[in-house]
């Protein structure tokens, strides 16, 4: 047996929203409408260059994002998706005997990336009402916290951090700490109270900010996702980025989508006024849900999640079940919504007494 580093074999797999045939599949927070067809065109003209490389620099992409944030090209740092990214930025801070802080329940990539970087995880519970408690993450920071992942909306969770909870924060993390602000869900946010993280990247030296392509814009297949970072760290991301990680297409279809922003701003408004729509059916139906800020929503089932997740899959639901914990189910179209209302109605129904707390 050749030499393997022993961390790896530990390593849990990262599970994809599964998908089924025939069930409507709302389980990995996908965006439920078909590619922009301005976007697909550009896409189709450039296809037929593929034998080519793509530019490693993708310059036109991160000038284009650049412009679109004012903030200066030097401080983008482009990837394979903000998951490629989020290692990206953890490698760059974090090694051997180094920890990285995040809330738990988040995304699920973190423990793994960091894992194979090397680095510690360090998991900090979310409070009861399933947000950041960044009171205690401050209490878990000690002399080898070099990254602190900070998600709002959160994934699985949909609760936001506020503007006041995140300066308040900052203002205590040692700034020779990087915190990462993941805002995968950020066009779905329409709390006026939530954080900017370019705000906060604007304010802090320690701050930088995760963006995805793949959620709101519909590009997930495509896989591009950037960092908005100061520049001494977005240079380092270049450094540690897996050469030539974002293909020609999706850098295009990148450009393509952030100059279409206005048609995609329609769907973006549609999903969020379907997961009201959803929100409101469930609790009607007598489900206590809080609210959510991301293109899903959580239902806290605890020890009934698998049995609930069974439910919802007989019923042609393919959700994304956390079992012991809560189940994430993502907006879809109002017909797919439909689908789910009435699954979820029905089989809380057969669970009863409600089991969803
Ligand atoms: C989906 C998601 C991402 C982005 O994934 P990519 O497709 O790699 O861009 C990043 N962070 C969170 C919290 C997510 O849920």
């Amino acid at each position: 047996m050749v030499y393997q580093r022993e961390v790896v074999a530990s390593l849990p797999a990262y599970v994809q929203g599964k998908s089924i045939p025939n069930a409507v599949k709302l389980s990995s927070n996908e965006n439920p409408y078909p590619p922009l067809a301005s976007v697909l065109e550009t896409v189709r003209e450039q296809a037929g260059s593929f034998n080519l490389y793509p530019d490693m620099s993708a310059r036109d992409l991160v000038e284009r994002i650049a412009r679109h944030l004012d903030v200066r090209p030097e401080e983008v740092a482009v990837g394979a998706g903000s998951v490629e990214v989020a290692a990206q930025l953890i490698h760059a801070c974090a090694g051997e005997g180094d920890e990285v802080m995040f809330a738990w329940r988040s995304f699920e990539a973190y423990p793994i990336l960091v894992r194979v970087a090397g680095a510690t995880p360090v998991p900090v519970p979310l409070t009861t009402d399933d947000r950041h408690d960044l009171d205690a993450m401050l209490a878990a920071i000690t002399e080898r916290t070099r990254l602190i992942l900070v998600c709002t909306p959160n994934n699985p969770t949909g609760a936001v951090v506020t503007r006041d909870e995140m300066q308040s924060f900052l203002d205590r993390v040692p700034s020779d700490i990087l915190v990462v602000i993941d805002e995968a869900y950020t066009h779905f946010d329409d709390d006026p109270d939530s954080a900017s993280g370019l705000e906060f990247f604007r304010n802090y030296d320690n701050v930088a900010v995760l963006h995805t392509f793949s959620k709101a814009y519909g590009l997930a297949g495509l896989r591009v996702g950037y960092a908005v970072a100061h520049e001494e760290v977005a240079a380092n991301l270049r450094r540690v980025a897996v050469p030539f990680g974002v293909s020609a297409l999706a850098q295009t279809a990148a450009i393509a989508s952030l100059d279409a922003e206005e048609e995609l701003q329609d769907r973006i408004d549609l999903i969020r006024e379907e997961r009201s729509r959803v929100l409101a059916a469930l609790r009607e139906g007598g489900l206590e849900v809080f609210d959510s800020r991301g293109n899903f929503i959580w239902l806290r089932t605890g020890a009934n999640t698998v049995a609930i997740d069974e439910a919802l899959r007989e019923r042609g639901i393919v959700a994304r079940a956390f079992p012991g914990d809560g189940i994430r189910v993502t907006i879809g179209t109002p017909e797919m919504n439909d689908g789910f209302i009435a699954a979820i109605l029905s089989a809380a129904r057969l669970n009863e007494p409600s089991l969803i707390s």
